[in-house]
Protein backbone atom coordinates (compact mmCIF):
# COMPACT_ATOMS: atom_id res chain seq x y z
CA UNK A 1 0.00 0.00 0.00
CA UNK A 2 3.08 2.60 0.31
CA UNK A 3 2.65 2.92 -3.55
CA UNK A 4 -0.48 4.56 -2.98
CA UNK A 5 0.79 6.31 -0.18
CA UNK A 6 3.69 7.58 -2.24
CA UNK A 7 0.95 9.60 -4.36
CA UNK A 8 -0.67 10.87 -1.34
CA UNK A 9 1.93 12.37 0.10
CA UNK A 10 4.52 12.89 -2.80
CA UNK A 11 6.90 15.60 -1.44
CA UNK A 12 7.54 13.58 1.70
CA UNK A 13 11.31 12.79 2.06
CA UNK A 14 11.84 10.21 4.47
CA UNK A 15 14.68 7.88 5.30
CA UNK A 16 13.88 4.07 5.12
CA UNK A 17 16.93 3.41 7.63
CA UNK A 18 18.16 0.50 8.63
CA UNK A 19 15.12 -1.33 7.32
CA UNK A 20 15.61 -4.74 6.90
CA UNK A 21 19.79 -3.97 8.77
CA UNK A 22 18.16 -3.49 12.39
CA UNK A 23 21.69 -4.41 13.94
CA UNK A 24 23.69 -1.93 12.07
CA UNK A 25 25.41 0.86 13.73
CA UNK A 26 24.54 3.91 12.57
CA UNK A 27 28.01 4.57 11.11
CA UNK A 28 28.24 1.89 9.58
CA UNK A 29 25.03 2.34 7.65
CA UNK A 30 26.47 5.70 6.56
CA UNK A 31 29.47 4.61 5.03
CA UNK A 32 29.85 3.56 1.14
CA UNK A 33 32.17 0.65 1.81
CA UNK A 34 30.12 -0.57 4.07
CA UNK A 35 26.89 -0.72 1.75
CA UNK A 36 28.65 -1.95 -1.03
CA UNK A 37 30.21 -5.10 1.14
CA UNK A 38 26.28 -5.57 2.17
CA UNK A 39 24.62 -6.02 -1.25
CA UNK A 40 22.05 -8.33 -1.22
CA UNK A 41 23.73 -10.95 -4.24
CA UNK A 42 22.37 -14.06 -3.58
CA UNK A 43 19.44 -15.91 -3.59
CA UNK A 44 19.90 -17.14 0.14
CA UNK A 45 20.11 -13.15 0.79
CA UNK A 46 17.66 -12.58 -1.13
CA UNK A 47 15.23 -14.83 0.91
CA UNK A 48 16.46 -14.18 4.35
CA UNK A 49 14.55 -10.92 3.80
CA UNK A 50 11.68 -11.18 1.79
CA UNK A 51 8.70 -13.95 0.24
CA UNK A 52 10.10 -14.16 -3.27
CA UNK A 53 7.61 -15.88 -6.04
CA UNK A 54 8.66 -18.53 -7.95
CA UNK A 55 9.01 -16.60 -10.92
CA UNK A 56 11.61 -14.26 -8.55
CA UNK A 57 13.36 -17.19 -7.42
CA UNK A 58 13.84 -18.48 -10.95
CA UNK A 59 14.93 -15.14 -12.20
CA UNK A 60 17.37 -15.15 -9.77
CA UNK A 61 19.10 -18.29 -10.46
CA UNK A 62 19.21 -16.86 -14.51
CA UNK A 63 20.39 -13.68 -13.49
CA UNK A 64 24.05 -15.23 -12.65
CA UNK A 65 24.73 -15.93 -16.33
CA UNK A 66 23.24 -13.03 -17.79
CA UNK A 67 23.18 -9.32 -15.24
CA UNK A 68 24.45 -10.04 -12.05
CA UNK A 69 21.55 -9.47 -9.43
CA UNK A 70 22.94 -6.65 -6.32
CA UNK A 71 21.09 -4.65 -4.21
CA UNK A 72 22.53 -1.64 -1.98
CA UNK A 73 21.19 -2.18 1.36
CA UNK A 74 20.18 1.46 1.16
CA UNK A 75 18.34 0.84 -2.02
CA UNK A 76 16.74 -2.53 -0.82
CA UNK A 77 15.52 -0.37 1.95
CA UNK A 78 12.65 0.63 -0.18
CA UNK A 79 11.32 -2.64 -0.94
CA UNK A 80 7.83 -2.84 0.31
CA UNK A 81 7.38 -6.37 1.70
CA UNK A 82 3.83 -6.67 1.57
CA UNK A 83 3.55 -5.47 -1.98
CA UNK A 84 4.43 -8.43 -4.70
CA UNK A 85 3.95 -5.60 -7.53
CA UNK A 86 5.96 -3.20 -5.80
CA UNK A 87 7.73 -0.60 -7.88
CA UNK A 88 11.28 -0.60 -6.42
CA UNK A 89 11.12 -4.27 -6.79
CA UNK A 90 10.46 -5.02 -10.46
CA UNK A 91 13.78 -2.51 -10.71
CA UNK A 92 15.68 -4.71 -8.57
CA UNK A 93 14.85 -8.28 -8.16
CA UNK A 94 14.78 -10.71 -11.67
CA UNK A 95 12.00 -12.04 -12.90
CA UNK A 96 11.86 -15.57 -15.36
CA UNK A 97 10.13 -13.30 -17.88
CA UNK A 98 14.37 -12.01 -18.45
CA UNK A 99 15.47 -15.39 -19.77
CA UNK A 100 12.73 -15.33 -22.89
CA UNK A 101 13.63 -13.24 -25.96
CA UNK A 102 11.24 -11.32 -28.02
CA UNK A 103 11.67 -11.19 -31.29
CA UNK A 104 12.27 -7.46 -31.80
CA UNK A 105 15.08 -7.79 -29.11
CA UNK A 106 18.61 -6.80 -29.36
CA UNK A 107 22.09 -7.91 -26.99
CA UNK A 108 22.86 -4.26 -28.40
CA UNK A 109 19.99 -2.15 -28.80
CA UNK A 110 21.26 1.42 -29.33
CA UNK A 111 23.95 -0.29 -31.50
CA UNK A 112 26.89 0.78 -29.59
CA UNK A 113 29.56 -1.66 -30.46
CA UNK A 114 29.38 -1.13 -33.83
CA UNK A 115 29.80 2.91 -33.18
CA UNK A 116 33.34 2.68 -31.13
CA UNK A 117 36.08 3.86 -32.61
CA UNK A 118 38.22 2.73 -29.81
CA UNK A 119 36.76 -0.20 -27.38
CA UNK A 120 34.88 1.65 -24.66
CA UNK A 121 34.33 4.56 -26.49
CA UNK A 122 31.23 5.30 -28.56
CA UNK A 123 31.25 7.91 -31.10
CA UNK A 124 27.71 8.57 -32.29
CA UNK A 125 27.41 11.86 -33.06
CA UNK A 126 28.98 14.75 -34.18
CA UNK A 127 30.08 16.50 -31.21
CA UNK A 128 30.14 14.07 -28.22
CA UNK A 129 31.34 10.83 -26.94
CA UNK A 130 29.71 8.27 -25.07
CA UNK A 131 33.06 6.48 -22.47
CA UNK A 132 31.87 3.50 -21.08
CA UNK A 133 34.49 4.08 -18.16
CA UNK A 134 33.63 0.73 -15.69
CA UNK A 135 31.00 -2.57 -16.21
CA UNK A 136 30.52 -2.39 -12.45
CA UNK A 137 27.37 -0.66 -10.39
CA UNK A 138 26.09 -0.47 -7.11
CA UNK A 139 23.26 -1.97 -7.89
CA UNK A 140 21.80 -3.62 -11.38
CA UNK A 141 18.57 -2.69 -13.24
CA UNK A 142 16.96 -5.25 -14.99
CA UNK A 143 16.23 -2.93 -18.12
CA UNK A 144 19.91 -1.99 -18.38
CA UNK A 145 20.57 -1.19 -21.89
CA UNK A 146 24.16 -2.40 -21.46
CA UNK A 147 23.40 -5.81 -19.94
CA UNK A 148 25.82 -7.56 -22.99
CA UNK A 149 28.82 -5.95 -20.57
CA UNK A 150 27.80 -4.71 -17.48
CA UNK A 151 28.51 -6.63 -14.31
CA UNK A 152 30.98 -9.00 -15.81
CA UNK A 153 29.32 -12.36 -16.02
CA UNK A 154 27.45 -12.38 -19.29
CA UNK A 155 29.84 -13.62 -22.43
CA UNK A 156 30.95 -10.33 -23.64
CA UNK A 157 33.04 -8.38 -21.60
CA UNK A 158 33.63 -4.25 -21.57
CA UNK A 159 37.28 -3.59 -22.89
CA UNK A 160 38.12 -0.18 -22.66
CA UNK A 161 41.19 1.00 -24.16
CA UNK A 162 42.19 3.98 -22.00
CA UNK A 163 45.51 5.10 -23.65
CA UNK A 164 44.02 4.59 -27.05
CA UNK A 165 40.40 6.43 -26.00
CA UNK A 166 42.60 9.62 -24.87
CA UNK A 167 44.60 9.58 -27.81
CA UNK A 168 41.40 9.29 -29.96
CA UNK A 169 39.90 12.66 -27.79
CA UNK A 170 42.76 14.48 -28.31
CA UNK A 171 43.28 13.84 -31.90
CA UNK A 172 39.68 14.71 -32.52
CA UNK A 173 38.63 18.44 -31.94
CA UNK A 174 34.70 17.82 -33.21
CA UNK A 175 34.43 16.28 -29.59
CA UNK A 176 34.11 19.06 -27.38
CA UNK A 177 31.70 17.02 -25.05
CA UNK A 178 32.36 14.03 -23.29
CA UNK A 179 29.93 11.86 -20.82
CA UNK A 180 31.20 9.39 -18.58
CA UNK A 181 29.42 6.37 -18.06
CA UNK A 182 29.48 2.35 -17.91
CA UNK A 183 28.55 1.04 -15.50
CA UNK A 184 29.08 3.82 -12.95
CA UNK A 185 31.69 6.22 -12.78
CA UNK A 186 31.43 7.07 -9.28
CA UNK A 187 32.63 3.78 -8.54
CA UNK A 188 35.72 4.89 -8.86
CA UNK A 189 37.84 6.13 -5.91
CA UNK A 190 38.03 9.99 -5.75
CA UNK A 191 41.99 9.75 -7.12
CA UNK A 192 41.52 7.58 -9.81
CA UNK A 193 38.16 9.73 -11.33
CA UNK A 194 39.88 12.88 -10.21
CA UNK A 195 43.02 11.65 -12.97
CA UNK A 196 40.37 10.65 -15.82
CA UNK A 197 38.91 14.39 -15.24
CA UNK A 198 42.49 16.29 -15.12
CA UNK A 199 43.20 14.18 -18.18
CA UNK A 200 40.14 14.83 -20.19
CA UNK A 201 40.02 18.60 -19.11
CA UNK A 202 43.73 18.86 -20.49
CA UNK A 203 42.66 18.53 -23.90
CA UNK A 204 41.59 22.05 -25.06
CA UNK A 205 38.44 21.48 -27.08
CA UNK A 206 36.71 19.40 -24.59
CA UNK A 207 34.29 22.31 -23.34
CA UNK A 208 31.99 20.30 -21.22
CA UNK A 209 31.82 16.91 -19.32
CA UNK A 210 29.22 14.95 -17.54
CA UNK A 211 28.93 11.91 -15.62
CA UNK A 212 25.95 9.81 -15.90
CA UNK A 213 25.48 7.83 -12.46
CA UNK A 214 22.66 6.03 -10.48
CA UNK A 215 25.15 6.20 -7.40
CA UNK A 216 23.01 8.81 -5.90
CA UNK A 217 20.14 7.20 -5.65
CA UNK A 218 21.29 3.45 -5.14
CA UNK A 219 24.29 4.79 -2.42
CA UNK A 220 24.14 8.29 -1.71
CA UNK A 221 26.69 7.67 1.11
CA UNK A 222 29.26 7.79 -1.73
CA UNK A 223 28.65 11.34 -2.31
CA UNK A 224 30.97 12.77 0.28
CA UNK A 225 32.50 16.51 1.08
CA UNK A 226 35.32 14.49 -0.60
CA UNK A 227 34.17 13.89 -3.69
CA UNK A 228 32.41 17.06 -3.77
CA UNK A 229 35.38 19.02 -3.53
CA UNK A 230 37.25 16.59 -6.37
CA UNK A 231 34.33 17.58 -8.51
CA UNK A 232 34.04 21.16 -8.38
CA UNK A 233 37.49 21.43 -9.55
CA UNK A 234 36.07 20.26 -12.97
CA UNK A 235 33.79 22.56 -14.18
CA UNK A 236 32.20 22.95 -16.37
CA UNK A 237 30.83 19.53 -15.36
CA UNK A 238 27.34 18.38 -15.01
CA UNK A 239 25.89 15.08 -13.48
CA UNK A 240 22.56 13.25 -15.11
CA UNK A 241 21.28 10.76 -12.29
CA UNK A 242 19.08 7.88 -12.93
CA UNK A 243 15.62 7.85 -10.87
CA UNK A 244 12.48 6.19 -11.76
CA UNK A 245 10.05 6.38 -9.07
CA UNK A 246 9.68 9.21 -6.30
CA UNK A 247 10.02 6.60 -2.87
CA UNK A 248 13.73 6.23 -4.56
CA UNK A 249 13.73 10.29 -3.13
CA UNK A 250 14.83 9.65 0.37
CA UNK A 251 15.88 12.13 2.68
CA UNK A 252 20.11 10.85 2.19
CA UNK A 253 19.25 10.88 -1.51
CA UNK A 254 17.81 14.60 -1.43
CA UNK A 255 20.90 15.44 1.18
CA UNK A 256 23.37 13.86 -1.19
CA UNK A 257 22.13 15.80 -4.45
CA UNK A 258 21.85 18.85 -2.54
CA UNK A 259 25.87 18.54 -1.86
CA UNK A 260 26.36 18.05 -5.78
CA UNK A 261 24.08 21.14 -6.40
CA UNK A 262 26.14 23.23 -3.71
CA UNK A 263 29.22 22.40 -5.09
CA UNK A 264 27.88 24.13 -8.40
CA UNK A 265 27.03 20.54 -10.18
CA UNK A 266 24.00 21.08 -12.52
CA UNK A 267 22.09 17.97 -12.08
CA UNK A 268 19.78 16.38 -14.81
CA UNK A 269 17.63 13.08 -14.06
CA UNK A 270 17.07 10.17 -16.74
CA UNK A 271 13.97 8.22 -16.08
CA UNK A 272 13.13 4.96 -18.05
CA UNK A 273 9.72 4.42 -18.45
CA UNK A 274 8.51 1.09 -17.19
CA UNK A 275 5.61 -0.81 -16.99
CA UNK A 276 4.18 -1.13 -13.43
CA UNK A 277 7.09 0.79 -12.01
CA UNK A 278 6.47 4.42 -13.58
CA UNK A 279 4.11 4.43 -16.32
CA UNK A 280 1.06 6.46 -14.98
CA UNK A 281 1.17 10.40 -14.97
CA UNK A 282 0.56 10.34 -11.25
CA UNK A 283 3.64 8.55 -10.67
CA UNK A 284 5.88 10.42 -13.07
CA UNK A 285 3.98 13.91 -11.34
CA UNK A 286 5.47 13.09 -7.93
CA UNK A 287 8.58 12.16 -9.66
CA UNK A 288 9.44 15.00 -11.41
CA UNK A 289 8.01 17.59 -8.65
CA UNK A 290 10.07 15.71 -6.04
CA UNK A 291 13.03 16.24 -8.39
CA UNK A 292 12.73 19.40 -8.96
CA UNK A 293 13.11 19.85 -5.05
CA UNK A 294 16.10 18.61 -4.88
CA UNK A 295 17.15 20.74 -7.31
CA UNK A 296 17.38 17.95 -10.45
CA UNK A 297 16.48 18.99 -13.83
CA UNK A 298 13.92 16.24 -15.35
CA UNK A 299 16.00 15.27 -18.68
CA UNK A 300 15.36 12.52 -20.72
CA UNK A 301 12.53 10.19 -19.96
CA UNK A 302 13.31 7.34 -22.09
CA UNK A 303 11.03 4.53 -23.87
CA UNK A 304 12.84 0.94 -22.30
CA UNK A 305 14.87 -0.12 -25.17
CA UNK A 306 14.74 -3.17 -27.07
CA UNK A 307 17.51 -5.18 -24.60
CA UNK A 308 16.96 -8.87 -24.73
CA UNK A 309 14.50 -9.91 -22.12
CA UNK A 310 12.76 -6.55 -21.15
CA UNK A 311 9.26 -6.88 -22.56
CA UNK A 312 7.77 -7.46 -19.28
CA UNK A 313 9.05 -4.36 -18.34
CA UNK A 314 7.92 -2.11 -21.48
CA UNK A 315 5.25 0.33 -22.32
CA UNK A 316 3.44 0.94 -25.59
CA UNK A 317 4.81 3.74 -26.90
CA UNK A 318 1.62 5.71 -26.86
CA UNK A 319 1.88 5.49 -22.94
CA UNK A 320 4.80 8.12 -22.60
CA UNK A 321 3.33 10.22 -25.04
CA UNK A 322 -0.08 10.65 -23.30
CA UNK A 323 2.20 10.89 -19.89
CA UNK A 324 3.96 14.23 -21.18
CA UNK A 325 0.49 15.15 -22.60
CA UNK A 326 -0.38 14.53 -18.61
CA UNK A 327 2.40 16.40 -17.71
CA UNK A 328 3.17 19.96 -19.55
CA UNK A 329 0.76 22.60 -19.19
CA UNK A 330 -0.11 21.16 -15.70
CA UNK A 331 2.96 21.56 -13.79
CA UNK A 332 5.97 23.62 -13.78
CA UNK A 333 7.54 23.91 -17.31
CA UNK A 334 11.01 22.49 -15.60
CA UNK A 335 9.53 19.16 -14.32
CA UNK A 336 8.62 18.30 -17.89
CA UNK A 337 11.75 16.17 -19.64
CA UNK A 338 11.68 14.67 -23.03
CA UNK A 339 10.37 11.69 -24.01
CA UNK A 340 12.52 9.97 -26.53
CA UNK A 341 13.40 6.40 -28.16
CA UNK A 342 17.15 5.79 -28.89
CA UNK A 343 16.90 4.28 -32.85
CA UNK A 344 17.31 0.79 -32.45
CA UNK A 345 20.44 -0.35 -33.88
CA UNK A 346 22.01 3.18 -33.52
CA UNK A 347 19.79 5.87 -34.57
CA UNK A 348 20.30 8.03 -31.33
CA UNK A 349 17.70 10.07 -29.58
CA UNK A 350 14.42 10.71 -31.45
CA UNK A 351 12.63 12.79 -29.41
CA UNK A 352 8.56 12.59 -29.26
CA UNK A 353 5.58 14.88 -28.44
CA UNK A 354 1.97 14.99 -28.24
CA UNK A 355 0.59 16.80 -31.22
CA UNK A 356 -0.17 20.23 -30.49
CA UNK A 357 -0.46 21.22 -34.15
CA UNK A 358 -4.08 20.43 -35.48
CA UNK A 359 -4.05 21.61 -39.02
CA UNK A 360 -1.52 23.40 -41.27
CA UNK A 361 -2.59 25.72 -43.89
CA UNK A 362 -1.23 27.57 -46.38
CA UNK A 363 -0.67 30.63 -43.80
CA UNK A 364 -1.79 29.40 -40.75
CA UNK A 365 -1.44 26.68 -38.19
CA UNK A 366 -4.06 25.35 -36.22
CA UNK A 367 -3.21 24.51 -32.69
CA UNK A 368 -4.63 23.08 -29.51
CA UNK A 369 -3.08 24.10 -26.28
CA UNK A 370 -2.90 21.54 -23.09
CA UNK A 371 -6.35 21.41 -21.98
CA UNK A 372 -7.68 20.61 -25.37
CA UNK A 373 -8.66 24.24 -26.29
CA UNK A 374 -8.25 25.25 -29.87
CA UNK A 375 -6.08 28.21 -31.69
CA UNK A 376 -5.39 29.97 -34.77
CA UNK A 377 -1.88 31.11 -35.75
CA UNK A 378 -1.47 33.32 -38.78
CA UNK A 379 2.20 33.15 -40.38
CA UNK A 380 3.40 37.10 -40.49
CA UNK A 381 2.08 39.25 -42.63
CA UNK A 382 4.42 41.26 -45.76
CA UNK A 383 3.89 45.22 -45.39
CA UNK A 384 2.73 46.31 -49.11
CA UNK A 385 5.62 47.80 -50.80
CA UNK A 386 3.25 51.11 -51.29
CA UNK A 387 2.70 51.52 -47.62
CA UNK A 388 6.01 50.94 -46.91
CA UNK A 389 7.19 53.69 -49.03
CA UNK A 390 4.00 56.35 -47.56
CA UNK A 391 5.85 55.51 -44.00
CA UNK A 392 8.81 56.48 -45.24
CA UNK A 393 7.87 59.75 -46.53
CA UNK A 394 6.22 60.62 -43.53
CA UNK A 395 9.48 59.77 -41.32
CA UNK A 396 11.73 61.47 -43.79
CA UNK A 397 9.07 64.94 -43.74
CA UNK A 398 8.64 65.04 -39.84
CA UNK A 399 12.72 64.40 -39.61
CA UNK A 400 13.05 67.59 -41.85
CA UNK A 401 10.44 69.52 -39.86
CA UNK A 402 11.75 68.92 -36.81
CA UNK A 403 15.35 69.49 -37.77
C1 LIG B 1 22.81 9.73 -25.06
C2 LIG B 1 24.09 9.75 -25.76
C3 LIG B 1 24.85 10.92 -25.83
C4 LIG B 1 24.40 12.22 -25.20
O1 LIG B 1 23.26 12.71 -25.86
P1 LIG B 1 22.60 14.09 -25.37
O2 LIG B 1 21.34 14.21 -26.18
O3 LIG B 1 23.59 15.17 -25.65
O4 LIG B 1 22.32 13.97 -23.90
C5 LIG B 1 26.04 10.87 -26.51
N1 LIG B 1 26.47 9.75 -27.10
C6 LIG B 1 25.76 8.61 -27.08
C7 LIG B 1 26.27 7.42 -27.78
C8 LIG B 1 24.55 8.56 -26.40
O5 LIG B 1 23.83 7.43 -26.36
Amino acid sequence: MSHAADLNTPLEFRSHAPGYWPETAMGHWHDARWQLRHRVDTLAGLEERLVLSDVERAGVLLAGHKLAMSITPHFFNLIDREDPDCPIRRQVIPRLEEGWTAPEELADPCGEDSHMPVPGLVHRYPDRVLFLVTDRCASYCRYCTRSRVVSGVGEQHLETQWEAAFRYLERTPQVRDVLLSGGDPLLFTDDRLDRVLTRLRAIPHIQFVRIGTRIPIFLPQRITPALCAMLRKHHPLFISIHTNHPRELTSEVRDALGRLADAGIPLGNQSVLLRGVNDSVAVQRALVQKLLMCRVRPYYLYQCDLINGSAHLRTPVADGIAIIDGLRGHTTGYAVPQFVIDGPGGGGKIPLNPEYIIDTAPGKVTLRNYEGEVFEYPDPSQPPAAELRELLDKCTASAAAGR
